[in-house]
């Protein structure tokens, strides 16, 4: 692969194979992804979707949920209008935002394609365990920035790397749908690309904050 798919460095070397994958990492964001050639297909990607997505009623999942959930809660208001991205077909974190008495819109490419979200803008987005299936990252979060007000709010939750010998047997990376990985240097990198500020509040969460020059 020629460029970083999140931050489009050059700078590039292969970092793992096993069991026939090739795995690339970046020298400058240090994001570790899967070479596209072993990506699977559209349909065994919906289908495993379908597999192990989450219910609404699932209470361990919408604890977990909370994860994201808490952190974006205290930089919002009430009337501010959002967008769970990457919902899936069991949409729990919009679901969580509403019951809390919030406005929030659901987009999910396989799920909710609705292409009207594109033209609106978000004072917050949720992307929970969206962001390593991403196979374009850079652009989404182009697409991303696009749909935020200024001033807005965008968390994401995945699972951080965390140090590169640990990667091999780690099972986050096992997921066949899981083809891109990040570090919190990673984050700072999307950040600094974009008109965004970035926070961690706890574990596996980054907070992305657009900033108002108006
Ligand atoms: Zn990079």
């Amino acid at each position: 692969m020629d460029n970083c798919i999140v931050c489009k460095s050059k700078c590039l070397d292969i970092f793992l194979k096993v069991d026939d994958l090739t795995y690339w990492k970046c020298k400058f964001c240090e994001a570790k992804f899967l070479d596209k050639k072993n990506y699977i297909s559209y349909n065994e990607e919906k289908k495993h979707y379908l597999k192990h997505n989450n219910s609404l009623s699932d209470q361990g999942y919408r604890d977990f949920l909370q994860c994201l959930i808490k952190p974006l809660k205290d930089k919002i208001s009430n009337n501010d209008f959002g967008l769970d991205y990457g919902c899936g077909y069991a949409p729990a974190l919009a679901d969580i935002f509403k019951k809390d008495g919030f406005n929030i819109d659901v987009y999910d490419p396989f799920f909710f394609p609705n292409q009207n979200i594109f033209l609106k803008k978000f004072k917050f987005i949720a992307c929970s365990e969206v962001v390593e299936h991403l196979f374009k990252p850079y652009e989404e979060f182009i697409k991303i920035d696009n749909l935020m007000d200024l001033n807005a709010w965008f968390g994401v939750m995945t699972s951080f790397m965390t140090e590169d010998f640990l990667f091999k047997n780690w099972h986050y990376r096992r997921d066949p749908t899981h083809v891109v990985f990040y570090k919190k240097k990673t984050f700072k990198v999307i950040a600094s690309q974009r008109r965004w500020k970035v926070l961690f509040p706890s574990k596996n969460i980054a907070l992305f904050n657009k900033i108002d020059l108006s």
